[in-house]
């Protein structure tokens, strides 16, 4: 397949099924056209994929269509955008049918799911990246930014933490238990939490996803905000799978272990039971409060140690 039989063999049909009517041209001309409602913002931004950095080696392209979309989707869902569209820049090293029709299927899966138009791309030759670009829009002024967060505010998080990076031992198995595979499902199909973030907006003070790590990811809403934050140890939420596989180091990997796409936020004290009468979107857990010192402290229901103190590395992750 040259280039050009590829995009209207492969991408095309994905464009068709994935269509909106936000997007007024698709692929096919020098630029797509997206509509813009009056008195919307469009909110975008992109995230770029390489094969043995951001994915393993030899990685399933099917799971790989899907993963792509849904880490792009989660800064959508971090902002409290609803999604649009995106487009693909796709770099292959060969031109495989069978790898891409693969591709194209757990690509159009995601879009599908996440409400994403395939609008665009460009298609090159090279080491296997992938380059995803999505769009989204909010009303005016309404995106939740990292610098709101204020003293006093509660720090919630969404789902469990700490699943996806202890998957990453567990990539190789080749007969999972049904605990293992609990981890892995979290490692290969990551889900943009984007109707928390559409609830959140108008809400929360501050969001962030959290793509690498809970440390590292509220450091960035502390450093934006200029304030600092208490989080009570035991409530960091860990699912049974992790206990039960990670008893040890599950505090550690809930802190400090990235991939999860859960998103984590700030929000005035009144503001939390309304979140929590919210349905269908899973569990949130309340884990701390943004305090006016800087620096993390962890509470272990006795004291506050700094998290760096206590060696959980700020901006590194775990692994
Ligand atoms: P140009 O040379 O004008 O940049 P291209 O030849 O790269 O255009 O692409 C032709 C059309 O195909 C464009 O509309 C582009 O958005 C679309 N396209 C290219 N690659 C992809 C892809 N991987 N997925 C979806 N659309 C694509
Ligand atoms: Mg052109």
């Amino acid at each position: 397949m040259n280039e050009f039989e590829l995009i209207r063999q492969v991408f095309m049909p994905v464009a068709e099924a994935t269509a909106n009517p936000a997007v007024r041209l698709g692929p096919g001309d020098d630029c797509a056209i997206q509509r813009l409602p009056p008195d919307t913002e469009l909110v975008f931004s992109i995230d770029t994929l390489v094969e043995g950095v951001h994915f393993p080696p030899a990685y399933s392209p099917r799971l790989l269509g899907w993963r792509s979309l849904a880490v792009a989707a989660s800064d959508l869902a971090a902002m409290g955008a609803d999604p649009v569209c995106f487009t693909l820049g796709l770099t292959l090293p060969f031109s495989d049918a069978v790898w891409l029709k693969e591709f194209a299927l757990g690509l159009s899966d995601a879009a599908k799911h996440f409400g994403l138009a395939l609008a665009g791309g460009d298609t090159t030759r090279g080491s296997l990246t992938l380059s995803l670009q999505v769009h989204g829009t909010v009303p005016a002024g309404q995106a939740i930014l990292r610098s709101g967060a204020r003293p006093g505010d509660l720090i919630g998080v969404s789902g469990t933490l700490g699943d996806a990076h202890a998957a990453l031992s567990w990539l190789s198995e080749s007969s999972p238990s049904r605990q293992v595979r609990a981890l892995l499902d979290r490692y290969h199909y990551p889900e943009a939490k984007l109707a928390l973030g559409q609830l959140l907006r108008g809400r929360a003070s501050a969001a962030v996803d959290v793509s690498d790590g809970l440390l590292a990811d509220l450091g960035h809403i502390l450093a934006a905000s200029g304030v600092g934050a208490r989080l009570f140890e035991k409530r960091i939420p860990r699912s049974a799978a992790l206990l039960a596989l990670h008893r040890e180091e599950a505090l550690t990997m809930a802190l400090s272990g990235g991939d999860d796409y859960e998103l984590c936020f700030t929000i005035a004290p009144d503001c939390w039971p309304l979140l929590e009468a919210a349905t269908n979107l899973g569990e949130l857990t309340l884990i701390g409060e943004i305090i006016t010192d800087s620096g993390v402290w962890l509470n272990d229901g006795y004291q506050d140690r700094s998290a760096i103190s206590a060696g959980y590395d700020h901006f590194g992750g775990c692994g």
